[in-house]
């Protein structure tokens, strides 16, 4: 089953403390739709303008990234700047040049209207909440939102939270959202706002996933180099979002529809968490690139070894 994908698709620049580069191939679209294209065949809705280099075009064909709801229209791409501090955690936006973002609204191909599967990635809930509209028959909606989103677009994202599935946002977010210091309150409190999951990502300490009284904290992988932690969440809500679709062959039958259950979106936090791991080895999707199924395997076995421990 093919996973609907919306977002932004950029031009990044991004500095570390070691490196600097620019004009790499950036967004939550173009981070989440490669990491999900590992499971799963993704239709991506986006837009660049005229200067977006063909190589990229070419690397999302080449990943079974179907690009019939991509707008290419005159003007330039989306460009984002950012640097990272010593701490990787902390980063600080350089520059933002919207460009061909500014009159964006997505109109999605027919093809695309009866998708089943859907991740509202990272990009203003206005357009999460005008795709959301478009669709015909959503089986399971997920959608990934920022800090600028909660303190701009505040309402439109507390009504987009209420028609979706399943949330995913990070830790400072949660608190921010929700006005609750612990997590778990926070958690609780957006399952209340309407999805049935949330997932609040706390960086390199792993992330927490909630259901109706369950609860699943899944460790982070000890990596000793970060080279850029750009597309981290993104890549993590792909992977997540690709693994459950690559679960749901049968979704289009409803006799034969696979429940989404909290067993299965653990595993999936785990796939999500395992992606993004790789990419932040490299800058951009460089490391995306070369990853490979056995790769993922053994990384996911690393995970459960890390988690798992002898009763008394
Ligand atoms: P993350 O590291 O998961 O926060 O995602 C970083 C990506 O988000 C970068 O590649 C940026 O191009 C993209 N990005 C930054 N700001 C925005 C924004 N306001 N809307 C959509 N995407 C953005």
């Amino acid at each position: 089953m093919s996973l609907l994908v919306l977002g932004s698709i950029a031009l990044d620049t991004v500095k570390t403390p070691l490196e600097e580069r620019a004009d790499l191939l950036g967004g939550s679209a173009s981070y989440a739709s490669l990491a999900a294209s590992f499971f799963s065949p993704v239709q991506l809705v986006g837009i660049v303008g005229e200067d977006f280099p063909q190589e990229n075009i070419t690397l999302f064909r080449k990943n079974r990234i179907d690009l019939e709801g991509l707008q290419v229209v005159p003007g330039k791409t989306f460009r984002w700047s950012g640097e990272y501090l010593w701490d990787m955690n902390q980063r600080e936006t350089r520059s933002v040049e919207l460009n061909v973002f500014e009159n964006f609204s997505p109109e999605l191909p027919e093809s695309y209207r009866s998708a089943r599967m859907i991740l509202l990635g990272n990009i203003a809930p206005a357009l999460q909440n005008h795709v959301l509209d478009q669709l015909t028959r959503p089986h399971f909606v997920i959608a990934d939102t920022m800090d600028l989103w909660i303190n701009v677009a505040k309402e439109e994202l507390v009504r987009l939270i209420a028609r979706v599935d399943m949330l995913i946002l990070n830790d400072g977010e949660a608190r921010e959202l929700t006005g609750e210091t612990s997590l778990i309150k926070a958690g609780r409190r957006i399952r209340e706002m309407g999805p049935s999951f949330v997932a609040i990502k706390k960086g390199e300490h792993g992330c927490l996933l909630f259901g109706e009284n369950q609860f699943f904290s899944c460790p982070a992988y000890p990596l000793e180099d970060i080279h850029d932690p750009t597309g981290a969440g993104d890549c993590f809500a792909g992977g997540l979002a690709g693994y459950l679709a690559s679960r749901q062959l049968d979704a289009l039958d409803p006799s034969k529809k696979q429940e989404i259950s909290f067993e299965l979106l653990r595993q999936a936090v785990v796939e999500g968490s395992v992606i993004a791991s790789f990419n932040v080895e490299s800058f951009s999707m460089d490391r995306l690139r070369t990853v490979t199924s056995a790769d993922i395997a053994e990384r996911y076995g690393i995970f459960r070894t890390l988690s798992r421990f002898e009763g008394l």
